[in-house]
């Protein structure tokens, strides 16, 4: 059994304009134990779509349509004490972009840890005091730093207690949002570790989103991109990286740099994402694809099963030129 299964789901938000469909018609499997990179550029649906999943949208936000199971369970059904109680933090949990604001500059660290642990679970707070001691040292942050407050540690410490609050009530289910934004590049290496061997280590199952490849190629076992709110292609990171069939996918992986190839020419992806008020017909990338043909202005490609492991929709794996 998939520990997450998304079907046909539609995320949109409401403006003065009209419906923003960031999400439309997304679907993705999970196995337990994946390390999924989500990528794509800004603005094509990654936090929407993580948001969706923790049901943290923001009040404009709504789900239209679709299912996200996990364990089975389709957690959009479940009234909102329930999945508060049961699921968030518990089986799923979000590192959440920005570390340096994400924690509450008044409270020490080990506090706010500790009340995310006594919120969902029957224990003292000293004992879920002696936890986040504990996940301190998980996260390689010395243990007594749990009574500093926020501006006394430095930005990639407070990443890594970002990372461990995400683990306190023991979740299976992770997602991590551009985790390591805002950080140097040797914090940046060393944080990617930390949740590298921690999403080993646990065991856990875990979405990164990124607009970065070579984070993905670092840290994960299978790659989503995703472009204008569809998932365009899905495979393990070596397919990915070898034998991309997506034109989009191509694109991204021309635009970055590789230090095991020859040197070769980087190249910009023309245009930008569209404006998801108003998409494209058909598929969504056509205004930016160099391969494009008649029918991708008309027609929304399918899913095409490249193998067992490999997914794109892109009107070249089926049609004629
Ligand atoms: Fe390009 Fe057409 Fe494929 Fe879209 S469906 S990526 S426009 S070739």
């Amino acid at each position: 059994m998939k520990i997450l299964d998304i079907q046909n789901l539609k995320t949109y938000y409401s403006t003065f304009k009209g419906d923003v469909m960031a999400v439309d018609d997304v679907r993705l499997q999970m196995d337990r134990g994946e390390a999924l990179g989500l990528v794509g550029e800004s603005g094509c649906g990654k936090t929407t779509l993580a948001l969706a999943i923790m049901r943290l949208l923001p009040w404009n936000g709504r789900i239209v349509e679709g299912k996200i199971k996990l364990d089975d369970v389709d957690i959009i059904s479940l009234d909102e004490k329930t999945f508060d109680k049961d699921y968030r933090w518990k089986k799923m949990s979000y590192i959440f972009q920005g570390a340096m604001n994400a924690l509450n500059p008044v409270f020490k660290v080990g506090d706010q840890i500790a009340e995310a642990i006594t919120i969902h679970e029957d224990v003292e707070k000293k004992e879920a005091l002696e936890r986040a001691r504990e996940l301190f040292e998980l996260v390689g942050i010395d243990p007594e730093r749990v009574i500093s407050y926020p501006h006394e540690l430095s930005g990639g410490m407070k990443q890594r207690a970002m990372i461990a609050m995400a683990l306190a009530c023991n979740p299976d289910f992770i997602i991590a949002d551009e985790p390591t934004t805002a950080l140097d590049v040797i914090v940046q290496a060393q944080t990617l570790k930390v949740i590298n061997d921690l999403q080993k280590k646990l065991g856990l199952t875990m979405i990164l989103i990124t607009h970065d490849l070579s984070v993905v190629a670092q840290t994960c076992t299978t790659c989503a991109i995703m472009y204008a709110g569809n998932i365009v292609e899905y495979a393990d990171i070596e397919t990915i990286f070898k034998d991309p069939v997506h034109p989009y996918t191509q694109a991204l992986i021309s635009a970055f740099p590789s230090i095991k190839e020859d040197r070769r020419e980087l190249k910009s992806i023309a245009g930008v994402p569209p404006n998801l008020l108003d998409p494209p017909t058909g598929c969504r990338f056509n205004p930016r694809c160099p391969n494009r043909m008649d029918v991708c202005t008309k027609e929304k490609p399918e899913y095409t099963e490249l193998s067992d492991n490999h997914l794109a929709s892109c009107h070249l794996l089926t049609k004629e030129a």
